[in-house]
């Protein structure tokens, strides 16, 4: 393991603990209209098949506010909701979810914030801080001239300080951008000014391809360099797709293991089988499993079982038949056509194995503590000097 995470608070969105030595969960967002509840939970259950361990939902009106107590009801995750410009839906939403989601930039006066505080801490729930470039404070615009992402820690850490000052610290915080050197550039600067648990994503990252691309640039330079302690793909996308691709940035990073790692090689002239097909058709046929296995789809014996040793199990072509090997070892020699088939059925015996052995608790990363730091009213920033008031540092390439 070679990444050290950030040291952060510890908060509970539901079941789910997010920061501390809590592994990195992966979260996505409905695309239905909240208000049809039918097709949001269809959705949700698709999410949670898929491995998504917190379901956010938009709530943009009353009605859909009036639909989240059915939808809960449905669902084994956590649910949290997400708030823009009307504070009265938060206030609502409170009464159900396990956390809301609230843009200070958006949600007006301060009394409104405030009320949504009581909300939230009367029914023991986190609230997410989510700034967003697209819409910072006025005054900040004025400062900056456009949105920078100076301006964005800015505008997070006057949030958090302003929550703080009325005795709420049970928050998460998020700082995105479509951009993505403006969204990591903001999240290291507050990073180096506060603990507090860090949501991260690229918004509006793009399609399914581009989206995944940006997505690992920016989220996989923050995890690698410890920040981030829960994640969203957002991707103009299946929202299950997300949830893959965090999944993969993760297991990339080796900071989760979840499911099944297909190693395919690229191809040659010298292969036997059709890896592109198989590799394809083993990751929709074995995506429910949850143990953590490496299958490798390879397309000759040449290098390939040398070269699959990394993998807990394996097919290589070789000469007409099929060659099954396990930790790069030869197992058996398979016919073509029943290949595919006994991969998938050694994978299922296998994976069923793991989990019999395995506790659910997944292992956390090097550096990280026994549990988060304790819940303080006023608590400095792990590693960094006091944020309050104050200068932002200078981005390393700024300086
Ligand atoms: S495993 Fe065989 S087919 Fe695949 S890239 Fe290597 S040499 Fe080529």
């Amino acid at each position: 393991m070679y990444i050290t995470r950030r040291k952060t608070r510890q908060i509970k969105v539901g079941k789910v603990k997010i920061g501390g030595d809590a592994p990195i969960s992966v979260q996505s967002m409905t695309a239905t209209d909240t208000r049809d509840v039918k097709a949001t939970v269809e959705q949700i259950h698709q999410l949670e098949q898929a491995g998504c361990e917190i379901v956010r939902v938009a709530v943009p009106d009353m009605e859909a506010a009036a639909a989240l107590p059915k939808i809960k009801a449905q669902m084994t995750v956590p649910l949290i909701a997400d708030i823009h410009f009307d504070h009265r839906l938060a206030l609502k939403a409170a009464e159900v979810v396990d956390c809301v989601r609230i843009n200070p930039g958006n949600i007006g006066a301060w009394w409104k914030t405030a009320e949504v505080i009581k909300a939230v801490n009367d029914h023991g729930i986190p609230l997410r801080v989510g700034v967003n470039g697209g819409s910072l404070e006025r005054h900040l615009l004025e400062k900056y001239g456009y949105p920078t992402a100076e301006a964005l820690a800015e505008s997070a850490l006057n949030a958090v300080h302003a929550l703080e000052d009325v005795g709420f610290t049970n928050m998460k915080v998020s700082l995105k951008a479509s951009d993505v050197h403006m969204a990591v550039d903001a999240y290291w600067l507050f990073a180096q000014q506060s603990n507090y648990p860090l949501h991260i994503g690229i918004t509006e990252a793009g399609t399914a391809q581009t989206g995944a691309v940006k997505s690992a640039i920016g989220l996989g330079w923050l995890l690698s360099n410890g920040i981030g302690d829960t994640l969203r793909v957002s991707l103009a996308a299946d929202p299950v797709e997300e949830v893959k691709v965090g999944f993969e940035i993760l297991k990339s990073l080796e900071l989760r293991h979840r499911g099944i790692n297909v190693i395919a090689c690229p191809t040659c002239g010298r292969v036997e089988i059709d890896v592109v097909r198989m590799a394809n058709e083993l990751e929709k046929r074995l995506g429910h499993i949850k143990a953590p296995l490496n299958v490798s789809v390879l397309g000759c014996v040449v290098n390939g079982i040398g070269e699959g040793k990394e993998a807990d199990i394996g097919i290589a072509g070789g000469e007409g038949v099929g060659i099954l090997f396990k930790k790069g070892k030869l197992v058996r020699k398979v016919p073509m056509e029943e290949l595919m088939d006994t991969l998938i059925q050694e994978v299922e015996l296998l994976a069923q194995e793991r989990e019999a052995e395995e506790s659910s608790e997944e292992k956390p990363a090097s550096g990280q503590g026994n549990g988060g730091p304790s819940q303080a009213l006023r608590p400095n920033a792990t590693d960094a000097p006091s944020a309050l008031g104050r200068e932002l540092p200078v981005l390393p390439n700024k300086r």
